[in-house]
């Protein structure tokens, strides 16, 4: 397939949050919560099997705590030539820190990619896409090339702003757009809410959907990219933890075979997509 032919790209993403998210977001401390962030172990195994069987790349965001705690699974996921993206350390949520924490969380995850396999990621997804009033001029100061939390565009990426300023007795005033390409994310095309199932002292969540009705959800949503949305980009937001239990795998197989059914489809890493856009766009 050559550049012209492409109709649409796939970015499928996983976050390999892990332990991380339960200790920290959760601050959950029982072995048995705990226990569900190990399982990413299992679910990366399988993600990468399936990966390899279909002959796709795939991008994994993951904080500094799951690089340092399970560092075979990271050496795996890039020996097969995935790309890996930051993700907090703790899977702190920028919007809780003081800037100066921002910074240091930000400086931490990257020293933890450093330390155990020695990548500098180029992109960043903050945990619970929930940046902070200055979590792109942060992006932008560390030389990120993109990032991939915000939803203000479903699938077509674009430049991210500095300097956006709310108003609550006036308009929205938008800032300048930068040179930090954002690839949109949605609740919708994100397996967590659809299927996890969780009781903890900081929230709950009933998930547990029918893989029929997601698989349902996601086609849709391509199928209509795919129609209307020239050169679209795709992201799923997944989770092994979430997907990688067996009903999941087999449903996460079959959107990727209805997908590939599709003229001009490539799956793609977020870094290459965003690269893409780079190409073909300058900053307005
Ligand atoms: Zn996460």
């Amino acid at each position: 397939m050559t550049t012209d032919d492409r109709r649409a790209t796939v970015c499928l993403t996983f976050d390999f949050d892990s332990i991380s998210v339960w200790i920290g977001p959760h601050a959950a401390r029982s072995p048995s919560m705990i226990s569900r962030g190990e399982f990413d172990v299992i679910g990366v195994e399988r993600i990468l099997c399936l990966l390899d069987r279909e002959q796709i790349p795939a991008t994994f965001f993951i904080p500094g705590h799951t690089v340092e705690t399970f560092p075979d699974s990271v050496r795996a996921i890039l020996r097969a030539g995935h790309e890996v993206g930051h993700h907090g350390y703790l899977h702190e949520n920028p919007v809780t820190l003081e800037p100066a924490e921002e910074r240091r969380v930000l400086e931490r995850g990257l020293e933890s990619f450093e330390k155990v396999v020695q990548v500098r990621p180029t992109g960043y997804r903050s945990p619970a896409w929930d940046n902070s009033e200055q979590t792109i001029d942060l992006l932008l100061e560390y030389g990120f090339a993109y990032e991939s939390s915000l939803m203000g565009d479903d699938f077509t990426p674009y430049w991210c702003r500095s300097g956006d300023q709310l108003d609550l007795d006036g308009p929205y005033r938008f800032g300048t757009p930068v040179d930090l390409v954002e690839l949109p994310v949605s609740w919708i095309l994100d397996d967590h809410p659809h299927f996890e199932f969780y009781r903890s002292s900081r929230g709950r969540a009933d998930g547990l959907s029918a893989p029929s009705k997601v698989k349902e959800i996601w086609l849709g949503e391509f199928a209509f990219m795919h129609r209307d949305v020239p050169d679209g980009v795709f992201t799923l937001t997944m989770h092994p933890q979430v997907i990688g239990h067996g009903h999941r795998m087999l449903m996460l197989e079959e959107v990727v075979t209805a997908i590939k059914a599709y003229e001009g489809v490539v799956f793609s890493t977020t870094d290459d997509a965003a690269a893409r856009f780079r190409e073909k766009n300058t900053i307005q």
